[in-house]
């Protein structure tokens, strides 16, 4: 089901355990603003997401809330993800889901890097 993203933010919600400790996670790297981990159900041979470590619902409520050094940040440790796991050369995709048109599951913004095959069209479902 996909989420409200008016919602105020839950802190029960998977990867706000996660970033406490209280669930494992396939950690693929961490910095002061972010944490990157492998998706559990990967929909590409690289499949890894991408969360602020500071409590946003979605990318609405990052981009009208955070600070500017958290989304400057945020979009460095993204870029630094792609590099360390060399998807730099052959290229990747990022996707962001928000809110209920964007099918966005969990009530905390991620960006989902896919990688290591051929995207040939936009995924439209
Ligand atoms: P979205 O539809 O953009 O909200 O995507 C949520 C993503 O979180 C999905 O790709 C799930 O497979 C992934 N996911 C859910 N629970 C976990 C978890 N415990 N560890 C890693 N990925 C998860």
């Amino acid at each position: 089901m996909p989420i409200d993203p008016k919602l105020p933010y839950d802190d029960n919600n998977i990867f706000a355990k996660i970033l406490r400790g209280e669930l494992p996670c396939q950690k693929v790297y961490e910095d002061e603003h972010a944490l990157a981990f492998n998706d559990i159900r990967p929909q590409a041979p690289i499949h890894v997401l991408v969360i602020p470590k500071a409590a946003y619902v979605s990318w609405d409520d990052f981009t009208a809330k955070a600070s500017d050094a958290e989304i400057a940040g945020f979009m460095r440790a993204v870029g630094n993800v792609t590099r360390q796991l060399e998807l730099d050369g052959p290229g990747y995709r990022l996707m962001v889901n928000m809110g209920g048109a964007g099918h966005q599951e969990v009530p905390h913004l991620h960006v989902h890097i896919f990688g290591g095959r051929q995207f040939f069209q936009m995924i439209a479902d």
